[in-house]
């Protein structure tokens, strides 16, 4: 049989951020315009292989809304890897993604890895002068350097980088 490695991964971040939407286009290839907010978490599973190797991940999606906040630790309390996204337009939602990163860090320790996904890239696309772009480079740097993070801007509406942030997930996450 083909050896798989399985991953359990959670997504974190403030609601409308695209958490949903990364999802899908990973595991469907699809976008929806208004999709509908995640109530408490979903669950998907996506294969894909690599060298040879079968990885199978396991998708905890969250809600992003204050009021799921509480059940947050009973999907990333066994993860060995997180999605904490942002929106690169709302400034807001960074500080947010700040915060989770923080608490997983305290909550789980420091083996698991996390990228910090900017998402809605497509929004700065025609935008020379970044003139929309929430975060400044350094910011997101400096946040990255400190807390150790991966760091990949996407868009989950034109694909950009979306299954690279999980190829990468796949090679970073040690076998056990
Ligand atoms: P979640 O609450 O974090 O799960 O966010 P959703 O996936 O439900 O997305 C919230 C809204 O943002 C929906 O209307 C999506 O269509 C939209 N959205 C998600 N990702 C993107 C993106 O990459 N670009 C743009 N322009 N809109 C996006
Ligand atoms: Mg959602």
């Amino acid at each position: 049989a083909i050896p798989t490695l399985t991953i359990k991964v959670v997504l974190l971040g403030e609601s409308a951020v695209g958490k949903s939407s990364i999802v899908l286009r990973f595991v469907s290839d699809d976008f929806k315009e208004s999709k509908e907010p995640t109530i408490g978490a979903a669950f998907l599973t996506k294969r894909i292989t690599r060298d040879g190797k079968v990885i199978k991940f396991e998708i905890w999606d969250t809600a992003g809304q204050e009021r799921f906040a509480p059940l947050a630790p009973m999907y990333y309390r066994n993860a060995q890897a997180a999605l904490v996204v942002f929106d690169v337009t709302n400034e807001g939602s960074f500080y947010k993604a700040q915060n989770w990163v923080e608490e997983l860090h305290e909550k789980v320790g420091h083996d698991i890895v996390i990228a910090l996904v900017g998402n809605k890239m497509d929004l700065l696309n025609n935008d020379d002068e970044n003139e929309n772009r929430a975060m400044k480079a350094p910011a997101v740097q400096n946040l990255c350097e400190r807390e150790n993070l991966l760091y990949f801007e996407a868009s989950a509406k034109t694909g950009e980088n979306i299954y690279q942030i999980f190829q990468t997930l796949g090679e970073k996450v040690p076998c056990p």
